[in-house]
């Protein structure tokens, strides 16, 4: 087997790998790099340039793995796009949102080659879609070869899978983005139990392990306890969030604790996808049964769109929980404007539950805390930081620990890291060489042949 990592910044990335098995030339997600501008965010398509691809699979849809889909599929228009039900609903809603973010980044940078898609390619590429349950094997076909595509549930959020492949006998597994607990909203992960041949890995919480006796439901109770005090010192509570799965986790975790009786009844103010993304896991649970979000719970709390008009420093009019995005703060984004106008003042609190890239916002204010201010570039303001900021560690991601105590369970005789940036790589690299020495373990350069 050969493969190709076309994710040209390393990273998290622009995720995107190339298999040649066989006669097979397949690949797995093809996204945009989160921080990268035009046509640098893509990956780098040469190796496929001139390759009539037989397989396309999709593993979830954040704009990481689904974003650059469409300019693959516009390539190969008579190819199967294999993913699973809720990927099939979530992609197009994704990509017609990035799109309409692509034409305003175009005005405000003045980018020229965006959008790099046209909703005509995201019709196209619907068309392709070709669903499979979970660990349900389908064979796909080659002259007189064949080869088998499993998708397993993977957790993180819904719809995600993990791939495994099956050629002659050779398992070639995909974990892609993984979370063995399960959240609220979802089921924890399932992964294929060995023997493996290749394990591809994500890698995103290399860098550091979990702290010792915080679970995911002690930093549940936490978030919960925080949100309480700050309601009750009468201030607003800012939940900066993904649209896509952890608005609608957060949304299930506050009403259940309100059913409970441990937090008020405050006003909730959310808006943007998010929002409709509700509605699309709502007709998910009820076509599929694959994840437990009810909308109606959004009538029963009330939710409200934020007062459009917010200025830096002015204190929120209405006072509640703000449930928005983007969950890195980045700027131009409701959750950037929310925070600018509630930090100055010490009745409120910011509530971070993912993971903040250290170069976004969010993770710049995280860094500066503690410091007397942080600047809002984006709006020119400089703000004094009264408002409580802190961190809970409901990321959608794996703990290291039990990635590497899967992998060992699958005894993989090559092992390839992806998804994380170079500490974290590095940090599974030498736990998987001691703990497996029979295996190969590679952080594969990218753009290279590699043959395994
Ligand atoms: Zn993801
Ligand atoms: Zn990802």
């Amino acid at each position: 087997m050969n493969f190709y990592d076309l994710n040209r910044h390393g990273e998290i990335g622009a995720n995107s790998i190339y298999l040649q098995i066989g006669p097979f030339n397949i690949l797995v997600d093809a996204g945009l790099h989160p921080k990268k501008m035009g046509y640098d965010a893509l990956p780098d398509f040469e190796p496929i340039e001139d390759v009539d691809l037989d397989l396309i699979i999709l593993t979830h849809c954040h704009l990481d793995h689904l974003g650059a889909l469409p300019v693959v599929s516009a390539h190969n228009p008579t190819t199967p796009v294999i993913t699973t039900a809720p990927n099939e609903m979530l992609a197009p809603r994704m990509l017609r949102n990035s799109i309409n973010v692509m034409k305003r980044q175009r005005q405000e940078h003045g980018i020229s080659e965006y959008p790099l898609f046209l909703h005509r390619d995201v019709a196209q590429l619907s068309k392709q879609i070709t669903v499979q349950r979970f660990e349900r094997g389908e064979i796909y076909l080659k002259g007189k070869e064949q080869i088998e595509v499993i998708l397993h549930p993977a957790g993180h959020v819904a719809g995600a899978a993990a791939v495994e492949l099956v050629y002659k006998h050779r398992r070639i597994v995909f974990s892609g983005d993984v979370l063995f607990d399960a959240q609220r909203t979802l089921p924890g992960a399932h992964l294929p139990q060995g023997p493996v041949d290749t394990l591809f890995l994500e890698t995103t919480r290399g860098a550091k392990g979990r702290e010792s006796g915080r679970s995911r439901s002690t930093e549940v109770d936490r978030l919960i306890d925080k949100v309480g005090q700050i309601l009750d010192r009468d201030g607003s509570c800012l939940i900066p969030v993904f649209a896509l799965g952890r608005m609608q986790e957060l949304f299930k975790i506050i009403y259940e604790a309100r059913n409970f009786g441990r937090l008020p009844n405050s006003p909730i103010y959310a808006a943007g996808l998010g929002m409709d993304i509700c509605n699309y896991f709502d007709k998910i649970r009820r076509r599929t049964q694959l994840i437990d979000f009810d909308a109606s719970i959004l009538e029963k709390m009330k939710v409200k769109p934020p007062e459009p008009k917010m200025r830096p420093g002015r204190d929120l009019a209405k006072k509640g929980i703000y449930l928005v995005s983007s969950g890195m703060m980045v700027e131009y984004t409701p959750s950037y404007n929310v925070a600018a106008s509630l930090l100055p003042h010490s009745s409120n609190g910011i509530c971070f539950v993912g993971y903040c890239d250290p170069d976004t916002p969010g993770g710049q204010l995280l860094q500066s805390k503690d410091e007397e201010s942080y600047f809002f570039n984006a709006l020119d303001y400089n703000a004094p930081i009264r408002a409580s900021i802190d961190r809970f560690d409901l990321s959608g991601h794996a703990d290291r620990e039990e990635l590497v105590e899967y992998a060992q369970t699958t005894d993989a005789r090559a092992i390839v890291l992806t998804h994380g940036d170079q500490s974290a790589r590095e940090w599974f690299k030498n736990e998987l060489s001691k703990r497996m020495n029979h295996s190969v373990v590679l952080d594969p350069e990218t753009l290279v042949c590699h043959k395994i």
